[in-house]
């Protein structure tokens, strides 16, 4: 199938798996270990004249390989490496081509900021520098960072990065450019065709669109996929062929998903963004937003994801989301339920405050991952939250 074709058709036809009954679906390996008719069978696998399923954690295995098919088409990517979730995918990369130094730019899953800091330890040091700041860039790379890694739109606060402007400087530098897409999806931007040389999301959000398995993905050029493929193997980060095929069938509805996501995103958005007990509401897809010209140039949708900061502080928004009746208080997004968060008590729970500060994160900010009910739904149960809160004045 060409690159070109839609992903509604790709996310259902691409990574079929031969098979003696002709199942429509392909049916799930999650066999260990792949048995050969002879020795010299089985070292034409391990000596790589023959690409065949061969040792599950290698991943290996046909399910595996039939989702990260799937998967590259999706980026329109030469390859994909499926891990056992997100930070195992971000932890690899940044291993395998941080040892110059690592840059990241603006603001990131604290879950991320976290690894960071212990690569310190391992003599991988990163500079944190802010999204806009294209001298730190400069700086950096002159000093010889090898990998430059961003958000767009981060987390939580949904400012967007040029992804094309960041690469064409750091490919001056012969860096590389990982983008983390997980707020976006494929489905909206394609950080690869922008000039990245990465692209790594955390399947566990709208790839699963569930909330109900765990999973990472990476995508690049053939030799940069090869030679990530090593680290994941030695530090056992594979997916699991269970979670591999519960993720290539969510995949399929991912298109339709996304698109709802994203309408119904923009809804909520310009239902609080007239509502006199909200500050400001920070989503790419408004016309108001700071980062709107910048998103519309890069992505094709804005995705499902906006936070918002309630007027009278950090007490007013917890008294906001404890009011919540339809929307869940709970961490992670991109599932079909709508769920809402302080971004101060759970991604970003423990990180300096100085550094939330500069981030803009405070603890009156909301985050919201829109869901896939009714969005009048969605919006009658943040008003009756916003009016208690209105109330208690
Ligand atoms: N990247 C982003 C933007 C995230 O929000 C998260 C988790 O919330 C991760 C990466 C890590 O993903 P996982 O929980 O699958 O390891």
């Amino acid at each position: 199938m060409s690159k070109s074709t839609h992903p509604a058709t790709q996310m259902i036809h691409v990574g079929a798996v031969p098979d003696a009954s002709s199942a429509a679906v392909a049916p799930l390996y999650d066999s260990t270990t792949f048995s050969f008719d002879s020795t010299a069978d089985l070292l034409d696998v391990v000596e790589g004249r023959t690409e065949a399923a061969f040792y599950t954690r290698y991943g290996m295995n046909p399910t595996i390989q039939s989702l990260e098919q799937r998967l590259a088409a999706l980026d329109k990517a030469d390859k994909a490496l499926a891990y056992a979730s997100g930070m195992a995918a971000i932890s690899s990369l940044c291993l395998a081509f941080g040892r110059g130094g690592i840059i990241c730019m603006g603001e990131i899953y604290g879950g991320t900021t976290g690894f960071l800091n212990q690569a310190a330890q391992l003599g991988i040091e990163t500079r944190f520098i802010a999204s806009k700041d294209k001298v730190a860039l400069e700086q950096g790379l002159s000093e010889g960072a090898s990998l430059v890694l961003f958000e767009t739109p981060a987390n939580p606060t949904l400012s967007v990065t040029d992804i094309a402007e960041v690469a064409e400087l750091a490919h001056q530098f012969d860096a590389l450019v990982a983008v983390d897409n997980t707020f976006a999806t494929p489905i909206n931007q394609l950080p690869l065709q922008l000039g990245a040389d990465l692209a790594v999301q955390s399947a566990t959000k709208y790839l699963g669109g569930h909330s109900d398995l765990t999973a990472g993905v990476v995508t690049g050029d053939g030799a940069l996929i090869t030679s990530l493929n090593p680290w994941r193997s030695s530090l056992g980060q594979t997916i699991a062929p269970e979670t591999a095929h519960k993720l290539k069938r969510s995949l399929i509805t991912l298109p339709l998903r996304v698109a709802q996501h994203n309408q119904n995103a923009l809804t909520v958005a310009e239902f609080l963004q007239q509502h006199a007990s909200v500050d400001q509401v920070f989503y790419p897809g408004l016309i108001t937003d700071p980062g709107h010209p910048l998103a519309k140039k890069q992505m094709s949708g804005f995705g499902g994801m906006l936070s918002f900061t309630v007027k009278g502080g950090g007490h007013k928004a917890r008294q906001m989301i404890d009011g919540l009746t339809l929307i869940k208080r709970a961490p992670s997004l991109g599932g079909a339920e709508s769920l809402a968060t302080q971004p101060v008590f759970t991604s970003h729970h423990g990180l300096p405050e100085a550094l939330l500060k500069k981030a803009g994160i405070s603890a009156s900010m909301i985050r919201l991952s829109v869901g896939l009910e009714q969005s009048d739904d969605l919006i009658e149960d943040l008003q009756q939250a916003l009016s208690n809160v209105a109330l208690h004045r």
